[in-house]
C-alpha cells in the first residue's frame, strides 16, 4: 500500500520533512561512503562573501547549480569534495561594519581602534556564515558544512604571501605611480576589474562648464574648453588640441573646433597645429599650485571631435590620459585632493572641501573672474564605488602592481584549453586577458590580507613568504601576533635581508581577489609537506571550521578542478584571479570546465533593489514557493539569458509539478485500489505496445537527461522531463487508463517502474519532491533514498517503438486539429478517417481510431489535405518561362507533392520555398482535414443515426462522470446509476459500455432525472 497523495504537493512542508529525514538517516554521509574510492570528480567552490545575514535568491541560484551537478555526479558514483567557502575580508565586510558603527571615514576607524574594528569584522563573518549555511541547507545544498574554508584564515593568507614572494622573485611586482580610480569615501584606489562589477556605472548628472582661457601671446583671443568635473580645473596645466583638425576664431575672440560650430562665422581658421605651444592664463593662477605653472597648448591626436569644443582641459593629477600626456610633454602634475577626496591646504579657499562641495564655489568664482562662458548640466554613465556607491574620482597614487605582460601569452594559451559553457564566456575571458592592464593589488584599508612588503631605505624590497619566515626575521612583536592581520602584524618589524636594518611593513592590504584566487592551492594543500588536521582553522578562522590542511599528494589528486561555476561577472574576478595565480604558480588553468550564467532580474526584467521593493528574501521564497520550485526556476533558465525570477514564474512551475504529481497520484490511487505491490527489482514487461513504448520513452528521458547533465545545461533536463511528463500523462496514462481498473500487473509494473526512473532523473534538480515520492513508491528492499539509488541506465533505445508512437501522436494531433477546425466535438463519433504519409502509424490504427473517436482508419487512400499554392510570379516567371502555365495549373488543382522544408514538386518542376505562395488549406466537401509537411489526415464528417446515438451515449457518460466528481467520489468508487426514461434507447443499445465507463455496478432506467449513488 502506497501512502495516498493529497491533491497537490505542499512543497515547503514536504521539504522540511525530507530535510529532517536526511539529517536523521545521515543520507549525505551514506552517499559519500558509498562513493568512496570511486572515480574522482573535482569541484572547487567559489567563496560566498560572508557579509549578509540571510541567503539571497541570487546566491541561491549559483548554489543550486553547484548542488545539482554534485548530486548528479554523486549518483554516477563519483567521489567528490564538498568544501564550501566563505570570503571574509575586504571592503564588503569593512563598509558594513563602518555603517553599523556610524563611522564615516578612515580617520574615524583609526580613532575607533583597529583591534576592535577587526573583531567587529570577524563577528560579521561569524554571523553571516551561520546564516548562509542555514539558508543553503534549506535550499537542499549538500556540502561538508563545518569543514568550510574561510579566506581570512592565516593559512589562506600565508599561501598568498608565498604567491607574492614567487611573483616578486620573477620581477613581476612593482610600485606604480599612476592615475587610478579612487573612492574618496573608502579612501582607496580600486582595480580595473573592480570597475567591471554590476552597478558600478550609473547615470549621474554633473555640471557642464565652458571655460575661457585667455591667450597670453594673442591679446583679445582665448581658448574655450569644456568639462564636467569642475574640481579638476584648479589642477589644470595644459589644453590639448587635435593638431590636424580645423579650429576657428569666433567673432567674440574664442577659439573652438570648427566642426562643433557649423553655423558660426569665423574671423579666421587654422589647423590645431598652429595653436600648439601658445601660452594661456589659468583660471586659478591666484592659488599657489596653479600660479607656478606655465599653461600651454599641447597636441593630442585623441581629442574628441564629437563633444565639447574640441579643446580639452588637461589636469594630469585628475585623469589617466592627462597623466600619460604629462609624461609625454613634461607637464607638471598637480594633485589637488587627498585620500578622502578633499582639497589640500595650499588650495587656499578650497582647502578641506570635497570635490562635490567645491563644484559650486568653483563655478561661482569662474563667473566672478570672467572665465565662465556658460554652464548647465550633463547626464552620463559614471563609475561609482561598487561597495559604497560614492562617485569615483581619479587620483595619482602609489600602488603595488603585478605585471601581467610576461604571463599573458601563457594565460591566453591556457584559456583556450578550458571548456566554457556557454562558449561566448570563454571569448569574454580571452578579450579580458588580451586587454587587461597590470593587476593593482594594494588597497589602503584595514580588514584585509596584509601585503607582506617591507621596503627598506637601502632600496631593497623585502617580501615575506610565510609566518615562519616572519617569525625568523622579526626584530620584535611576534609574540603579540594574534592573527596575520592589522593591527597586530604592523607591530612586527623585520630585519632587512640586504642591509640588516629593521624595516616595517607597508600599511596597505591586498585586493580581495587574491584571497579567493589562491583557493585552489590553499585549500587543497599545494606543496604542504604533511597533512595537518584542522590545519585550515588558523587565525581568524579558528573555532569556525574544522577544515584540514591536506598534503601535496591530495592537491595532486584534486587539482585542477573538473568544474567550477559562477555568474558571468566573475570572469574578470574569481575566474580570473584564480586563473592568473594558477598559471603563475604551476603554469596551467585551475579548472577544466566552467559554467557561467547571466544576471538575475525580477520577473518584470528589472534589476532587484531593496529600495525598489522588488527583492525577494530567500526565506520568503522557501516559505512561499518551496526550494524545489526555486531550484526548478533556476535550472529551467538557459545560462546565456537573464533569469527573471519571481512568484509569477513560480506559480507556473507549481502548475507543471502538479501535472507530474497527478500522474503519480493516479498510479498510487489505482495501485492501492487494485492491490498492486511491486518489489524493487520488478522490471517492466515489453508485451503490450503501450508498455513497450513507455519503457522506450523512459529510456529516452534518461538518455536526454544524461546528455544535458554532461553538457552542464540544466534547462535541457527540464525540457526533457516536461516532454516526458506530457507523454506520460496525455498518452500513456490516457491510453492505458482502463488497464488500471483491475490488477493488470504488467501495466502497473511498467507504469511504476517508469515513474521511479524519472524520479532518479529529477533527483539532482528537485531533490526534495523526488525523494518524497521515492520513499513512498519504492518498497523496503530498494534504496531508502533516491539519492542513494545511483543513476539509471538508458538501456538500448527502442527507436522503432519511439518513432512509431511519435508518428501516431502526430496523426492524432492533426486529427484533433481537423476536428477542432471543423467544430466537431470529440464525443461525436465519425465514420472514417484517411491518413497519408504516416506508414509507421499503420500498426496503431485501433489506437488512432479510439483516440479520435472514428470507426475506421484507412491509410494511403482518400482525399489529401492540401494547401492552396500559387506561383510566385516575379521569381518563377523568369526561371520557368512557358512551363509556368503548367506549374500554375497543377498548383491550382492541388496536384503537387510536398518535399519538406517548404519545397514542392508540381508538373515535374521542383519549386523552392520562396517560389510558392501558401494560401488557405483546400477543403474537400464532407471532410475535416489537416496536414503538416508530411502527414495528411481527412475525417469524414457525414453523420448517421448510429453515430448520433453514440454521441448521446458519450454525452451521458460525461455527465455521469462530472456528477461523480462533483459528489467527491474516488476514481475507483463503484456506483448505482439511474438514467431518465428519455435515454432508454441508449441503455438498450449501449448499457454495458455506459456501466464500464462510469464504474456503475447497476444501471436502471427511471422516468426522472439522472442520478448516481455510491455502491
Ligand atoms: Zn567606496
Ligand atoms: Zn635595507
Amino acid at each position: 500500500m502506497f501512502e495516498p497523495l493529497p491533491d497537490k504537493p505542499d512543497h515547503p512542508a514536504l521539504e522540511l520533512e525530507i530535510l529532517d529525514r536526511w539529517e536523521r538517516e545521515g543520507t549525505f554521509r551514506k552517499l559519500r561512503e558509498q562513493n568512496e574510492g570511486g572515480p574522482k570528480w573535482s569541484f572547487v567552490d567559489g567563496p560566498v562573501t560572508a557579509n549578509r545575514m540571510s541567503l539571497g535568491v541570487h546566491t541561491a541560484w549559483g548554489r543550486t547549480l553547484k548542488d545539482v551537478f554534485q548530486r548528479y555526479k554523486a549518483m554516477r558514483g563519483f567521489d567528490q569534495r564538498y568544501q564550501n567557502g566563505f570570503d571574509c575580508q575586504g571592503l564588503w565586510i569593512e563598509v558594513g561594519v563602518e555603517r553599523s558603527l556610524g563611522l564615516n571615514s578612515k580617520r574615524e576607524i583609526e580613532e575607533f581602534g583597529l583591534e576592535e574594528f577587526a573583531r567587529r569584522c570577524r563577528e560579521v563573518v561569524v554571523n553571516s556564515s551561520e546564516a548562509l549555511t542555514r539558508g543553503s541547507i534549506r535550499l537542499g545544498q549538500w556540502m561538508d558544512w563545518g569543514n568550510d574554508y574561510f579566506t581570512f584564515s592565516d593559512t589562506n593568507i600565508e599561501y598568498i604571501w608565498k604567491f607574492l614572494k614567487i611573483v616578486h622573485a620573477r620581477g613581476w611586482l612593482y610600485l606604480g605611480h599612476r592615475s587610478t580610480e579612487w573612492c574618496p569615501r573608502c579612501g582607496t584606489s580600486l582595480s580595473q576589474h573592480e570597475l567591471t562589477q554590476a552597478g558600478v556605472f550609473q547615470e549621474k548628472t554633473d555640471p557642464s562648464l565652458f571655460v575661457r582661457y585667455p591667450l597670453v601671446d594673442q591679446p583679445g583671443e582665448s581658448l574655450v574648453v569644456w568639462t564636467t568635473t569642475p574640481w579638476t580645473l584648479p589642477a589644470n596645466v595644459a589644453a590639448a588640441v587635435n593638431p590636424s583638425a580645423e579650429y576657428g576664431l569666433r567673432e567674440n575672440g574664442e577659439w573652438v573646433l570648427v566642426a562643433r560650430y557649423p553655423d558660426e562665422r569665423f574671423q579666421r581658421k587654422a589647423p590645431g597645429s598652429e595653436l600648439v605651444g601658445l601660452r594661456y592664463r589659468g583660471a586659478f593662477d591666484d592659488l599657489a599650485p596653479g600660479g607656478s605653472v606655465e599653461h600651454r597648448v599641447i597636441p593630442w591626436d585623441d581629442v574628441s571631435l564629437e563633444e565639447g569644443t574640441g579643446i580639452v582641459h588637461i589636469a594630469p593629477g585628475c585623469g589617466p590620459e592627462d597623466f600619460d600626456l604629462s609624461r609625454e610633454h613634461g607637464l607638471p602634475v598637480l594633485a589637488p585632493v587627498d585620500e578622502a577626496g578633499r582639497f589640500y591646504d595650499d588650495y587656499g579657499w578650497l582647502h578641506g572641501l570635497s570635490t562635490t562641495e567645491a563644484a559650486d564655489q568653483i563655478v561661482g568664482r569662474l563667473g566672478e573672474t570672467g572665465f565662465l562662458v556658460g554652464s548647465g548640466t550633463y547626464e552620463h554613465r559614471y563609475p561609482h564605488c561598487w561597495r559604497c556607491d560614492t562617485p569615483l574620482i581619479w587620483r595619482i597614487s602609489d600602488d603595488w602592481f603585478i605585471s601581467v605582460e610576461e604571463a599573458r601569452p601563457k594565460l591566453l594559451e591556457e584559456n583556450a584549453r578550458v571548456r566554457w559553457v556557454p562558449e561566448y564566456m570563454g571569448k569574454r575571458m580571452d578579450d579580458w586577458l588580451r586587454n587587461m592592464g597590470d593587476w593593482n593589488i594594494s588597497r589602503r584599508r584595514y580588514y584585509g590580507l596584509p601585503l607582506p612588503f617591507y621596503p627598506c631605505s637601502c632600496g631593497h624590497l623585502n617580501v615575506v613568504g610565510s609566518k615562519a619566515e616572519l617569525e625568523e626575521r622579526a626584530t620584535e612583536g611576534f609574540d603579540q601576533l594574534e592573527e596575520l592581520r592589522r593591527p597586530w602584524v604592523d607591530r612586527v618589524p623585520i630585519r632587512c635581508e640586504a642591509c640588516g636594518e629593521p624595516v616595517t611593513r607597508i600599511p596597505e592590504v591586498g585586493d580581495v581577489w587574491l584571497d579567493a584566487g589562491i583557493v585552489p592551492f590553499a585549500t587543497l594543500g599545494w606543496e604542504s609537506p604533511e597533512w595537518i588536521p584542522q590545519g585550515y582553522a588558523t587565525g581568524a578562522a579558528r573555532g569556525l571550521t574544522k577544515a584540514d590542511l591536506p598534503d601535496h599528494a591530495y592537491w595532486e589528486t584534486w587539482f585542477p578542478a573538473d568544474w567550477v561555476s559562477e555568474m558571468r561577472e566573475q570572469i574578470r574576478l574569481w575566474f580570473y584571479s584564480q586563473f592568473f595565480m594558477s598559471v603563475a604558480l604551476v603554469g596551467r588553468s585551475p579548472y577544466e570546465r566552467v559554467l557561467a550564467y547571466e544576471k538575475m532580474l525580477d520577473e518584470q526584467g528589472r534589476e532587484m533593489h531593496a529600495s525598489w521593493g522588488n527583492t525577494i528574501p530567500a526565506e520568503d521564497a522557501f516559505a512561499q514557493m518551496g526550494a524545489d520550485v526555486m531550484r526548478w526556476q533556476y535550472c529551467a533558465q538557459p545560462p546565456d539569458r537573464n533569469l527573471l525570477f519571481g512568484y509569477g514564474p513560480a506559480h507556473e512551475i507549481k502548475r507543471r509539478f502538479l501535472r507530474f504529481w497527478n500522474s503519480v497520484k493516479f498510479l498510487v490511487d489505482s495501485a492501492n485500489a487494485e492491490g498492486f505491490k511491486p518489489g524493487y527489482g520488478a522490471t517492466p514487461s515489453p508485451e503490450h505496445p503501450l508498455d513497450r513504448w513507455l519503457v522506450a520513452r523512459t529510456g529516452q528521458l534518461v538518455a536526454e537527461a544524461t546528455e544535458a547533465y554532461e553538457d552542464t545545461l540544466t534547462y535541457r533536463v527540464v525540457d526533457a522531463f516536461e516532454a516526458y511528463v506530457e507523454d506520460l500523462s496525455t498518452w500513456y496514462i490516457r491510453r492505458s487508463r482502463r488497464r488500471f481498473y483491475s490488477l493488470d500487473e504488467k501495466a502497473f509494473t511498467t507504469f511504476w517502474w517508469s515513474v521511479v526512473q524519472s524520479l532518479r532523473v529529477m533527483a539532482p534538480l528537485t531533490p526534495f519532491i523526488a525523494d518524497h515520492l521515492w520513499r513512498n513508491l519504492v518498497p523496503d528492499d530498494g534504496p531508502e533514498s533516491v539519492h542513494l539509488a545511483g543513476w539509471p541506465g538508458a538501456g538500448a533505445l527502442d527507436e522503432a517503438a519511439l518513432a512509431e508512437v511519435a508518428e501516431v501522436r502526430r496523426v492524432t494531433e492533426l486529427g484533433h486539429q481537423a476536428r477542432g477546425d471543423a467544430g466537431l466535438a470529440l464525443r461525436q463519433p465519425l465514420r472514417q478517417m484517411f491518413v497519408r504519409g504516416a506508414p509507421l502509424a499503420r500498426e496503431h490504427a485501433d489506437e488512432i481510431a479510439d483516440e479520435l473517436n472514428v470507426k475506421e482508419v484507412l491509410f494511403d487512400q482518400g482525399p489529401v489535405a492540401r494547401v492552396q499554392l500559387k506561383p510566385n510570379l516575379p521569381l518563377l516567371g523568369p526561371r520557368l518561362g512557358a512551363k509556368l502555365r503548367d506549374v500554375a495549373a497543377a498548383l491550382a488543382a492541388g496536384d503537387y507533392e510536398e518535399l519538406g522544408e517548404g519545397r514542392v514538386r508540381a508538373a515535374g518542376e521542383e519549386l523552392g520555398p520562396d517560389e510558392v505562395i501558401r494560401g488557405e488549406r483546400l477543403s474537400v466537401e464532407g471532410f475535416a482535414m489537416a496536414a503538416d509537411d508530411v502527414v495528411s489526415v481527412a475525417l469524414s464528417t457525414e453523420l448517421d443515426d448510429e453515430l448520433r446515438l453514440e454521441k448521446r451515449v458519450r454525452d451521458l457518460i460525461r455527465r455521469v462522470n462530472q456528477m461523480r466528481k462533483d459528489q467527491g467520489l474516488e476514481i475507483t468508487d463503484r456506483i448505482r446509476l439511474t438514467v431518465p426514461g428519455d435515454d432508454d434507447d441508449l441503455v438498450s443499445a449501449h448499457g454495458e459500455w455506459i456501466k464500464q465507463e462510469t464504474l456503475a455496478v447497476e444501471l436502471r432506467v427511471d422516468g426522472g432525472a439522472l442520478q448516481i449513488e455510491r455502491a
